[in-house]
């Protein structure tokens, strides 16, 4: 940490703790640069944000990176700048951090505590926030998507129930990849009773190897559930048991998927059958012969929702978070009522859900899954990775005011 004032620091240097910069350096997103990450993510100086009573400043140590990054970038499927109203925006919603300037109204943290941050804000006001549920909240917003101001930038403005307790055991760089895929997988899995994900049932995780999957896998192990990861590369068999996972299946073994066919085209409905209950056949090797999963964890969508729906139980359920190869959904509404499945969306988490689940972390209970680390300046090409699915199995980290500390990590590796 230096002691010298500045209007800028270069990044990984730490200014002196509490001193506010004019100008930081970030990542930044405008409408003409729309398409891969490689163009639209580009790096210019910009005013550090500034803070309202409920708000609290941070400084970014390191941050993590999500494909709501990706969809930033290409302006897919709608461009966020439009729901801002912005002319620009910083992605980036993982945080590791410092606080470093506190609002009015902020009692719970002090300047210089570590922190992570959730990927949730809304307004304080809203009723569903004040003993509803505030993921039904209509001001929900995903931070550093749906606002402009996310942590691919020396410091980010933050609603102060976003903060929570930096894992100690944790390097910055891990601390920073996790929550905005944790804290998803948290809720799809034990936030949509009667269906919350019980010890012994089974549950099929489509790219359990990603980021999403990786946490999936492992909050399932916690409650005494039985994992079964889906890879499209067999080197991340492995890696995906490791986590817990009582079975793994390689989808590219299989030949059903996208949308699906017309009913009455007897062939094509014919031979796409047979290879779902190939599907199914080879699930049952580890459930047991004509046991169905419980619960199907989804976010491709488009390719895989079908499937999902015709093998998940009578009475089981599949729950969404994304659609990543397209949100055109089909599927055979038959199965849907004569066995009573439910198709259930879901979107990241309530703060009560972001707390229990970074609990498990701070206990030791779940790996960050961190796979790679980058420098400051490989923002654009971790995403680039991300969107051509080129990225190693778990979550990618990228070093911010850690630099220096991070860098140290690199090259021992
Ligand atoms: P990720 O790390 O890239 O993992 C996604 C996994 O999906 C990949 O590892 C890949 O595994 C698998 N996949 C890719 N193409 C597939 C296909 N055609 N069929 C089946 N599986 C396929 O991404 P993530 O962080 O887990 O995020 C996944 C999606 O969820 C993204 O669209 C993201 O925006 C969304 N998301 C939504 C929320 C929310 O709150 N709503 C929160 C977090 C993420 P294999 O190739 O090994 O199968």
């Amino acid at each position: 940490m230096t002691t010298e004032e500045k209007d800028i620091y270069p990044i990984g240097e730490v200014p002196p703790l509490g001193f506010v910069p004019k100008k930081m350096h970030a990542w930044v997103i405008r409408k003409d640069r729309h398409g891969n990450p490689m163009q639209s993510f580009q790096a210019e100086e910009f005013d550090v944000p500034e803070i309202g009573p409920n708000d609290v400043l941070v400084f970014v140590m390191a941050a993590g990176v999500n494909y709501n990054g990706v969809w930033a970038g290409l302006g897919k499927p709608i461009s966020v700048l439009d729901v801002t109203k912005k002319d620009y925006h910083i992605a980036g919603s993982d945080a590791s951090g410092i606080v470093w300037k506190v609002g009015s109204d902020v009692k719970k943290w002090k300047v210089g505590d570590e922190i992570v941050v959730h990927a949730m804000t809304w307004d304080h006001e809203d009723v569903e926030v004040n003993g509803g549920e505030p993921m039904l909240s209509e001001t929900n917003k995903v931070f550093g998507y749906e606002t402009a101001d996310g942590t691919f930038a020396q410091f980010t403005a933050v609603q102060a129930h976003q903060l929570m307790k930096k894992p100690p055991q944790l390097s910055w760089e891990e601390s920073g990849c996790y929550n905005l895929t944790l804290v998803t997988a948290y809720r799809m899995l034990f936030g949509h009773a009667p269906h919350e994900l019980k010890p012994g049932q089974y549950v099929l995780i489509w790219g359990a190897s990603g980021g999403l999957g990786s946490f999936a896998v492992q909050l399932a192990k916690t409650v005494g559930a039985k994992p079964i990861g889906i890879i499209s590369d067999n080197s991340k068999a492995e890696y995906v048991k490791s986590l817990g996972a009582v079975g793994v299946l390689n989808r590219k073994d299989f030949n059903c998927w996208g949308e699906h066919p017309d009913i009455d085209d007897a062939e094509a409905y014919g031979n796409y059958m047979k290879e779902v209950r190939k599907f199914g056949k080879a699930l049952w090797e580890f459930t047991g012969k004509g046991k169905n999963v419980d619960m199907v964890f989804e976010h491709p969508g488009e390719t895989t929702v079908p499937v999902s729906m015709f093998i998940v139980k009578r009475g089981g359920m599949v729950v969404i978070c994304a659609g990543t190869t397209g949100y055109n959904l089909t599927l055979d509404a038959r199965y849907l009522w004569m066995h009573s499945k439910r198709l259930q969306g879901s979107h990241f988490g309530n703060s009560k859900q972001a707390h229990a689940a970074n609990n498990l972390v701070l206990d030791g209970a779940i790996d960050p899954c961190m796979s790679e680390v980058f420098e400051w300046d490989k923002i654009p090409f971790a995403h680039e990775k991300m969107f051509n699915n080129e990225h190693k199995a778990g979550n990618m980290a990228v070093l911010v005011g850690a630099l220096e500390e991070g860098l140290k990590t690199i090259k021992e590796e």
